[in-house]
């Protein structure tokens, strides 16, 4: 099957694509109107890019339209903002693969804990039925701490927020929150 595998980032990507190129033909997408500012979501990219160059991996980005995530959640705050983000990045690379005439869709965004996975697949089913393309749903989560070992490993940039601006101020308040709760021990 030629699978289409969506990408967040370069760390996120290791143990997905391994899983499913051992089965598929896999290329990559980096589609994600939701990072902000422009310079991380730069970051990222270039940080996947060449790890997937290095290692011989098809990959291509879809052009950075920030005002497409903006509009899409607007108005809305977690979980449906999340669930909003899956579907307009996973529908960004549905469409896609259907233009390029893949066979399914994939994405590398379960193998973090952090995320919703039922939401997750729950978008990636309804937007990849809408493309007509397949989805291939699945939960990479026991897979974290090897894509960590790994990342380190290959000393790739390792982001400490999820990606949107509201993301990053939420990040930062919980580490707020943990540092306090440290010092009031
Ligand atoms: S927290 Fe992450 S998944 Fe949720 S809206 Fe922001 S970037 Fe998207």
């Amino acid at each position: 099957m030629r699978v289409l595998l969506h990408a967040c980032c370069g760390p996120c990507l290791l143990e997905p694509f391994d899983a499913l190129s051992a089965r598929h033909e896999v290329a990559v997408c980096y589609a994600n109107p939701n990072i902000a500012p422009a310079g991380e979501y730069a970051r990222r990219r270039d940080t996947l890019g060449e790890y997937a160059d290095r290692a011989g991996i098809d990959w291509f980005e879809l052009a950075y339209a920030p005002e497409r995530w903006i509009e899409a959640v607007a108005g809305l705050d977690r979980p449906e903002r999340c669930r909003a983000c899956y579907r307009l990045r996973l529908g960004l690379v549905a469409d896609e693969a259907a233009r390029r005439g893949f066979d399914a869709v994939a994405t590398t965004l379960t193998v973090s804990p952090y995320q919703d996975i039922e939401g997750i697949n729950a978008a990636g089913e309804q937007v990849c039925a809408r493309a007509g393309v397949a989805y291939l749903p699945a939960d990479f989560r026991e897979r974290y701490s090897e894509a960590t070992r790994r990342s380190r490993a290959l000393g790739m940039y390792r982001q400490n927020y999820c990606g949107c601006a509201p993301s990053m101020a939420e990040a930062e308040a919980e580490r707020a929150a943990r540092k306090a709760a440290r010092r009031s021990r």
